[in-house]
């Protein structure tokens, strides 16, 4: 009976080391992880705005091109100079798909 009794303790011990060495990990792993957020956030937020710049609808040929290289005429988008003019020349009627 005392034998169990010392089973039973030792399977309550082992799974609290469990326990404790997960916890140990994550508290690791997310320290860690805020350190690279950190020094990646704040180091080159210049570095990529690439990713994080908006795409727009050419209104010319349906291209889409970033927001930067777009060009903006009468409050409608386009991917070039060209199309803008091109639509700008077209009468507006004939347009409409
Ligand atoms: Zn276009």
């Amino acid at each position: 009976m005392r034998q169990i009794f010392l089973l039973i303790l030792l399977f309550i011990v082992g799974q609290w080391l469990v326990k404790a060495l997960r916890r140990h990990d994550a508290q690791t792993a997310q320290r860690t992880g805020k350190d690279a957020n950190g020094t990646s956030g704040g180091a080159r937020p210049a570095d990529t705005p690439h990713l994080a710049e908006p795409m727009i609808r050419c209104v010319e040929c349906g291209v889409h091109a970033p927001k930067s290289d777009s060009v903006v005429v009468a409050g409608q988008l386009f991917c070039c100079a060209a199309h803008a003019q091109r639509h700008g020349a077209r009468p507006a009627g004939r347009d409409a798909r």
